[in-house]
């Protein structure tokens, strides 16, 4: 045989082949294999036969067939291709990484191992709002990074539409995986260059070790998933390492939402009132609404420690329905007492916007109230807005149209691109508190001075939020800014107390 024609990766498995059965461990000679031609091209040959022998038991040649089987060869690896591999990304997809770890668990071919379940934060946000193209190229330069960090001994799989995984069998100690994931991080500090627009492209990762957190595949996903969800229920950008007290966690969860069904049915809800005032004339314009739970059990709860579970039970509806109303009827009350200028603000989750009955809610109130909407705010953050931008413009202008004011909460913690701002139908930018923050003081103060500048260039009012120091305040003045929120001048108080900062404006 002409061995040499044999390209190099077969020709052990050709020879094997051929001993084995002259050896008479197999009955025939059944193999496939790769046979090199001119320059770099090969073709699919299979061959099937058995040996013949002369008189004394010397094997002499084979009987059988040499056939070509490069068309269904080819057929072949196509449709291997397109079952197991991602077309977009080119990595080994769900099916594949489920096919090769069950091989491994089962056949126990490794030891340990740790899995890293990876999701790319706010994916669907760019989706929505600059579409599904830049949208895979996030995908695409995230696969990159993530290739570029990949040793000998770690897998790299596509595991959904915007989820990885890692598995790697050289790293087992904590301390190991936290370094990794702190390299691997590190690298998506610098933004990703998306058509001339900057963008921070931040990861979610879930890890859980084999066996110690699931000796099979789908104990450890439900883990690494568990790690998942809490480093995203922190916010997101960040690792972390299952441990069964999450699932004790879990259990506080599940407690947590029973008490939050209670407080919605009970007395238990509260709003607080925090002033928003004229930076000028230091006079109170309005109030803030903000929730508290006054748990029977526990005191007062923080509205960021139960939001989120109110967002995710689906308990935001009543919740939020409860806070529009007790907001007008507090305004009503202060509008009666005299301070007939005073606005309300409602801050308003991703959730409730996505509501199909709020326009009809607000209609309703307003009209059973007898307020002037003029006289209403709400509050929607940056990410609200951008979850779904073409539905996000569609409320908020029928928001408008009610003659409800809108107000982009929380502004500069969500994207770089400012594009959308020109969209959206707002009246007011509130500046997240962070920009206020003494560290990063220089670069902090110029992007205050920009925004400002371009809030008021699109006819937007600016509110700066968490304003604590005079000298917080005298910079805003000299920059022009409208209004102020913060401790410096009240906390949110009870609305006993909130109004009592106001002295009555009598028209
Ligand atoms: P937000 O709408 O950005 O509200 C401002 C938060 O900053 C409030 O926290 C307020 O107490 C706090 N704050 C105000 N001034 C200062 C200051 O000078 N320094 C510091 N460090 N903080 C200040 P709070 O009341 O804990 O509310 C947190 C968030 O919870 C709100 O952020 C809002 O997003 C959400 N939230 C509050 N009430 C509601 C509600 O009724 N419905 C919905 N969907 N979300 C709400
Ligand atoms: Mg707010
Ligand atoms: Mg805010």
């Amino acid at each position: 045989m002409l061995i040499k024609l044999i390209a190099l990766d077969y020709r052990e498995l050709v020879q094997n082949s051929i001993m084995s059965h002259i050896n008479g461990i197999t009955d025939e000679i059944d193999v496939q294999f790769k046979m090199r031609l001119v320059k770099d091209k090969s073709v699919w040959i299979s061959i099937r036969g058995r040996a013949l022998y002369d008189e004394h038991g010397k094997a002499l040649r084979v009987a059988g067939s040499i056939s070509n089987i490069n068309k269904e060869k080819i057929a072949e690896e196509q449709v291997i291709q397109l079952a197991y591999y991602d077309p977009l990304t080119k990595l080994p997809n769900r099916q594949l990484f489920e096919k090769e770890l069950s091989e491994v668990i089962n056949n126990k071919l490794i030891k340990s191992f740790s899995l890293m379940f990876i999701d790319i934060d706010n994916l669907k946000a760019i989706n929505d709002s600059l579409g599904y193209r830049q949208g895979d190229i996030v995908i695409k330069n995230v696969t990159e990074i993530l290739n570029k960090h990949i040793g000998l001994k770690q897998d790299l799989y596509k595991f959904g539409g915007d989820e990885f995984i890692i598995i790697t069998r050289d790293i087992e100690t904590i301390e190991e995986i936290e370094v990794y994931l702190r390299e691997l991080l590190k690298e998506f500090q610098k933004p990703f260059d998306i058509e001339g627009l900057g963008f921070t492209i931040t990861l979610s990762i879930g890890v859980a070790l084999y066996p110690i957190d699931g000796d099979c595949m789908d104990l450890l996903l439900k883990h690494a998933d568990t790690a998942l969800n809490h480093i995203k229920q922190k916010g997101k950008n960040g690792y972390e390492i299952f441990s069964y007290e999450m699932n004790e966690n879990l259990n506080e969860r599940l407690m947590m939402e029973r008490d939050l069904r209670r407080a919605v049915a009970g007395k238990e809800l509260e709003l607080y009132y925090q002033p928003k005032v004229d930076i000028i004339s230091k006079t109170i314009v309005g109030y803030e609404a903000l929730l508290r739970w006054n748990h029977k059990e526990k005191g007062l709860i923080m509205p960021l420690e139960f939001i989120p579970l109110a967002e995710e039970t689906g308990l935001i509806i009543p919740i939020g329905e409860w806070v529009i109303a007790e907001a007008v009827n507090q305004l009503r009350k202060w509008h009666i007492e005299g301070h007939a200028e005073l606005t309300i603000s409602i801050n308003l989750s991703a959730k409730q916007l996505k509501d199909i009955r709020l326009i009809e809610f607000f209609t309703n109130i307003i009209k059973s109230s007898g307020i002037d909407p003029r006289h209403l705010e709400v509050e929607i953050t940056e990410t609200t807005a951008l979850y779904d931008i073409n539905y996000a413009i569609t409320i908020l202008t029928e928001l408008k149209t009610l003659g409800i004011k809108v107000s982009l909460d929380d502004f500069g913690t969500g994207y770089s691109s400012l594009n959308y701002l020109t969209v959206l139908p707002i009246d007011t930018l509130k500046i997240d508190k962070t920009f206020l923050d003494k560290n990063n003081e220089k670069q902090n103060t110029e992007i205050i001075k920009s925004v400002i500048a371009l809030a008021h260039a699109c006819d937007m009012n600016v509110v700066a939020e968490g304003v604590e120091t005079q000298e917080q305040l005298d910079f805003l003045a000299e920059e022009d800014c409208d209004l102020m929120q913060g401790f410096y001048f009240s906390k949110p108080l009870p609305y006993a107390d909130a109004i009592k900062l106001r002295p009555i404006v009598k028209k």
